[in-house]
């Protein structure tokens, strides 16, 4: 599956959140996924379509689906040249699909802060220059050799000389592989060479349980808002602890709980969704009276595919698809009404799905 990494440096509340995540994940009982993985959490993503569709249908039982999160520990300063656990960090971050960055953006006297002061700034470059410093040895690493394959006339290599040549270039002007405008072809290319700063990443901002009972917004905050704003990355105001105690309520105490301190939507849910859209992923739904349910797929992917993330046997043999928007098929207020109105297409093995589509699958056993 895939997967985003939680990564920070050390004493940001990283450890926290992961734990209101493996809370979250082991309440939703109904999760059909289980991992062994300790590393590993799973938590339902929270939708609001699912509970209309379940209010419509009023089926036996509904499914959310579901996202994993990897706790990646460790990284200090000097990761990328061995230091602390080092490479297999770096490592670990190579799996994932996307990157949360949590960023202390609290004062506690009590909690030692490694580089002596709270300056979420200058943590951020610390472990952006960990992953631009390993992306920089890669690509010296495979330069070295295309460019003696490229002398030799070799198709791929040619392909590849000039893309790692600017690769290295915002390197080594300590600018990640997200930054440079690469063409729809480069950027296949660049895909093979499983950089880590070319993943996409997104800023979790820690913040103290009484900033964020006061809109969450404090100067450091604000830093951490503008620095993304400058790579386009978004940023989700969280407070770590909060969602700790939070993680083993049950949804309307969690409701209450939230309102009491003024809260409208969980920081652990926006990180959930935020991360689950940074990777391509989407929902598709399945609506029948047994059971009705949410899938997730990757964005772009044709109906087949999609139909396989059921069961294989639904990809091999699909026929078709009976295919309603959302929208369409609450205004219309129930499957017969919406194919009344003429909302029910058949769609077949081309249809690029979209998010929210609810599906029946045809196909030959
Ligand atoms: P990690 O090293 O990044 O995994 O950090 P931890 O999750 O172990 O947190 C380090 C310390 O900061 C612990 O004492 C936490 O209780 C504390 N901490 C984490 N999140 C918050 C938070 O949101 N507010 C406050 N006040 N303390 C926090």
């Amino acid at each position: 599956a895939l997967t985003a990494g939680i990564v920070g440096l050390p004493n940001v509340g990283k450890s926290t959140l992961f734990n209101a995540i493996t809370k979250a994940g082991a309440l939703a009982a109904n999760y059909p996924f289980a991992t062994i993985d300790p590393n590993v959490g799973v938590v339902e993503v929270p939708d609001e379509r699912l509970d209309k569709l379940t209010e419509l249908v009023v089926p036996k039982k509904t499914v959310p689906t579901a996202f994993e999160f990897t706790d990646i520990a460790g990284i200090v300063e000097g990761a990328s040249k061995g230091e602390g656990l080092g490479n297999k960090f770096l490592a670990h971050i190579r799996e994932v699909d996307a990157i949360c960055q949590v960023v202390r953006c609290f004062n506690d006297d009590n909690i030692t802060h490694v580089s002596g002061k709270v300056d979420p700034i200058s943590d951020i470059e610390i472990i952006n220059l960990e992953l631009i410093l390993a992306d920089l040895e890669s690509v010296d690493k495979r330069l070295a050799r295309v460019i003696k394959m490229a002398k030799q006339k070799d198709k791929d290599a040619l392909a590849e000389e000039p893309v790692l040549t600017r690769l290295k270039e915002a390197f080594e002007a300590g600018k990640s592989g997200r930054s440079v405008d690469f063409s729809e072809e480069e950027l296949r290319v660049v895909k093979g060479f499983h950089l880590l700063t070319t993943k996409p990443m997104l800023y979790v901002s820690n913040v103290s349980e009484d900033d964020i009972m006061a809109d969450g917004e404090n100067e450091y905050v604000q830093k951490v808002r503008e620095f993304a704003a400058a790579e386009g990355a978004e940023v989700i105001v969280i407070c770590a602890k909060i969602e700790e105690e939070m993680a083993a309520l049950e949804d309307d105490e969690k409701m209450m709980f939230l309102e009491e301190l003024g809260i409208k939507e969980s920081g652990l849910d926006q990180l959930i969704k935020a991360s689950y859209s940074l990777i391509g992923l989407a929902t598709y739904f399945t609506a029948g009276v047994q059971e009705v349910r949410a899938w997730t797929y990757l964005k772009g992917m044709k109906a087949p595919q999609c139909a396989g993330v059921i069961h294989s046997d639904f990809e091999k043999g699909f026929i078709r698809a009976e295919t309603v928007a959302y929208d369409d098929l609450v205004e219309t207020g129930s499957m017969a009404a919406a194919k009344e109105a003429g909302k029910v297409r058949l769609e077949g093995k081309e249809y690029i799905v979209q998010d929210g589509d609810v599906m029946l699958f045809r196909f030959n056993v």
